[in-house]
This record gives C-alpha cells, structure tokens and sequence, in this order.
C-alpha cells in the first residue's frame, strides 16, 4: 500500500495500529518483524532490512531482512567509515542512495545520494543510535516519510528497551536472567499458582568450584560458568522452564507445572550432563560435579522466600551427603 493524500484517514489508522503493537509487543523479534513489514508496506518497497549497529561504532551487522511475506537473517556485516551509512548517522537523518545490486540486503552502494535504497537512522531518545533500517526504495513521498519516520522512532523506543531490559535483566558471562528477573518472576508464578497445582524450584551449586579457580585461574572459572549455563539451557524444557543465575556458581530453575518427580528426571539429566562436560585444552584436565536441591510447591498461598530455603537446604543435603547428586526437600 502506497500512502497518498487520498488514504491519509487509511494511513492514520495504519499507524495508529502499528505504533501500537510496537509498543505492546515486548519481544525484540516480534517488534522488528512487524516494524520491518510495515515500513515494507509503507515505501511499496519489495525488501525492508534491520542492521544494528556494533558497540564501537565501527560496523553494522544485517539483524533480520524482511521481503515478500517472511524475515530472514543472512550473516552480513558492513563497515560503517565513511560511507553511506556514516553520513546518516553524522547527520541523524534519513537519505536516499543508489542500490549496491545483488546485495541480500538492501544496501547503499556509496556514500553520494542516489535513488534505489532508502536509509532510515535508528536512534533512541536519549540520541544514542542502535542502527539502521534499509529500504529498497527511491526516495519517498513526504508523507510515506513522515510515515516511516514514526515507525522508526517507535521501533526505536522498542529496541532501546530491550536493549536496557537486557543490561538490567541477562547476566553477561552467561546470559541467562540475573537474581533481580528471578525474584520477580517467581513472586508472579507463586501468585498464578492454582489449587491443585505445583511448581518446582531447583537451586544448583556447581561443586567444589572454589578449586577451579584455584587451581585453573578465574577465567577457566569463567569458562565453566558459561558452559554449565550452556548446559542447563540444552538439559530443561524450552520456553517452560526458566533457568537464572542466581550468583557467583549458583543456578536456579522455576519449573511451573511441574511435580517433584519430573523435576527429579530433568535435574538429573542436566546433573549427568555437568559431569560429562570436557574442557579442551584446560590443562590439565578438568571436569566437574554439581549438586542440586528441588522444591515443589503447592497452591497459593506459598512464599517465594520459603520455597528457597527449603530448596537451599535440600542442596546443603546433597553436599552434606557427598556432593554430585541431587536432594528433594521432603
Ligand atoms: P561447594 O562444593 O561447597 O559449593 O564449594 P565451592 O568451592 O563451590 O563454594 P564456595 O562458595 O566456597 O566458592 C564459590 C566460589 O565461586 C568463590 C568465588 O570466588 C567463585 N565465583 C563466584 N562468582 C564467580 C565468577 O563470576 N567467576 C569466577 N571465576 N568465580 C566466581
Ligand atoms: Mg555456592
Ligand atoms: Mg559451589
């Protein structure tokens, strides 16, 4: 659809919809699959891609291109320099260059104006820019501007979000949720929680892992503490159970709709995986054990506080009982 004065009431209403979804929607792929369909629709351009920009400012990396009805993300990344990317961000505005053909992507094909891809700067309010949104299109209408414009700002706001959600919530050495993103979730999932229902709570201590600093160095300390990540995201249930960082080398794991003996299975599993896991050239060899304490919870009523002590003592069991293993609280 192509924006002309006639359907300014039809474009409104477009907008209206999407500047609205983007601000409900709270997953980042979601929000740039539909910011990027309708800057698409918008520009009547047959591709529309999303490039975010490297913290260094020095290159910008394809995040997703929209084209026909569905998104994809070919491995691109671009240098920034001088280009015509430079020029948009060094100006913060949006400016029409020739295509580069046969790129997956559109792209400009040099830094002087042109007509064939359209670039949008993505810049957050406080005027840190995120990155870029390309166009294959010849520079639009004012009003289809104006209209791309307000997705992008939106999109924007919605990126810069995540992106704050992410510093606040994602533990980087590991990448699963800090303390902060389990206390808050496991207050909201003892509160949904139905007579009759159940829920586990599973608290993982690595073991012994004081040694592996010791002896190996803090970074190998490090590099255990992501792969174990690794392998308690591969051990649990996708999109069911959550899996946290809780602090230093210990992990916890809400699992809603889950009895005791379930939990026992996965545990178990992720347990048996810890102590597979290899370290190629650590030397001299490394391997390591965890240990685990499981606690169910059932119907409302249960508090968040409670529920950990009583998964916290059932681990303090399994070390108490030699270590490697894993302790249901009674
Ligand atoms: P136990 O089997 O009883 O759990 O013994 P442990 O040595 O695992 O337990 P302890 O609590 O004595 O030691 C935990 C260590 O984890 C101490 C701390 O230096 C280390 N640690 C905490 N966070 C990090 C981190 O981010 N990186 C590294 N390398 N070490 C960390
Ligand atoms: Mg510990
Ligand atoms: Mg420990």
């Amino acid at each position: 659809m192509h924006a002309s004065q006639t359907d300014l009431g039809e474009t409104l209403l477009l907008l209206n919809f999407a500047s609205r979804m983007l601000a409900q929607a709270s997953d980042r792929d979601t929000v740039a699959d539909m910011a990027l369909e309708t800057l698409a629709d918008f520009a009547a351009a047959p591709r529309a891609a999303l490039w975010t920009l490297a913290s260094d400012g020095a290159t910008l990396t394809l995040d997703r291109v929209f084209s026909g009805n569905a998104s994809a993300r070919p491995e691109l990344t671009v240098p920034v320099a001088e280009g015509a990317f430079g020029r948009v961000f060094a100006e913060k505005r949006d400016m029409a260059f020739d295509a580069l053909p046969g790129a997956p992507a559109p792209l400009p094909a040099g830094p002087a104006p042109g007509q064939g891809c359209l670039v949008l700067p993505v810049v957050a309010s406080s005027g840190l820019i995120l990155g870029a949104l390309t166009l294959d299109a010849a520079s639009a209408a004012p009003d289809v501007l104006a209209s791309l414009r307000l997705v992008a700002t939106v999109l924007a706001v919605s990126l810069d979000n995540a992106r704050l959600f992410e510093l606040a919530m994602v533990d980087g050495l590991t990448g699963l949720y800090m303390r902060r993103f389990y206390d808050a979730r496991m207050a909201e999932e003892l509160a949904a929680l139905r007579p009759g229902a159940s829920l586990c709570l599973v608290v993982f201590d690595i073991d012994h892992f004081k040694r592996v600093n010791d002896t190996w160095g803090h970074a190998t300390g490090d590099l255990v503490l992501r792969e174990f990540a690794r392998t308690v995201r591969r051990g649990v249930r996708p999109g069911h159970d959550l899996a946290c960082r809780y602090g230093g080398e210990e992990f916890t794991l809400i699992m809603p709709a889950t009895a005791s003996a379930r939990a026992l299975e996965i545990v178990e599993g992720v347990r048996h995986a810890a102590a597979a896991m290899t370290f190629p050239g650590i030397e001299p060899p490394l391997r390591i054990t965890v240990s685990a304490g499981i606690a169910q919870a059932d119907g409302p009523g249960q508090a968040a506080e409670s529920l950990f002590a009583r998964a916290d003592a059932a681990l303090y069991a399994a070390k108490e009982g030699g270590r490697d293993r894993a302790v249901v609280a009674g």
